[in-house]
């Protein structure tokens, strides 16, 4: 997911928990609803404010790595995190790839992504067209 996302369901999350408190208390403090409501509304709060703890926890992991690309497959690091391993930077060249894109091009911690025997193909010989 990207940051955006994550703040419209922080959002999102915050408004319905609003929603419930105001409904069963007339009150926007949500937590009054534990010392207040009854258990059901309880549960549907406490589920909520766990949805908005995933989308802060899931906020800072992608302010922390931003809106990268894998630089293998060209997809988003995070949001293909899980089927495709998760971010990493080549210490070399300070590309970013996904675990398993990495390996596949052959790539090593200690060696780096390959770059450092790719030819210098930003530099073409003007020459050669
Ligand atoms: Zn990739
Ligand atoms: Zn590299």
């Amino acid at each position: 997911m990207q940051r955006k996302q994550f703040i419209f369901a922080l959002i999102f999350q915050f408004v319905i928990i609003e929603l419930i408190t105001y409904s069963s208390l007339k009150s926007l403090n949500p937590f009054a609803v534990y010392e207040q409501s009854g258990l059901a509304i309880k549960i549907l709060v406490s589920i909520f404010l766990g949805f908005m703890g995933l989308s802060l926890l899931g906020l800072a992991a992608s302010k922390a790595i931003g809106e990268k690309v894998c630089s293998a497959c060209g997809f988003d690091l995070m949001r293909y995190a899980t089927a495709r391993g998760g971010p990493m930077k080549c210490k070399f060249c300070d590309r970013w790839y996904h675990t398993q894109c990495f390996k596949a091009k052959g790539g090593t911690i200690f060696g780096g992504c390959g770059c450092q025997s790719e030819p210098m193909s930003n530099f073409q010989n003007p020459f050669n067209t």
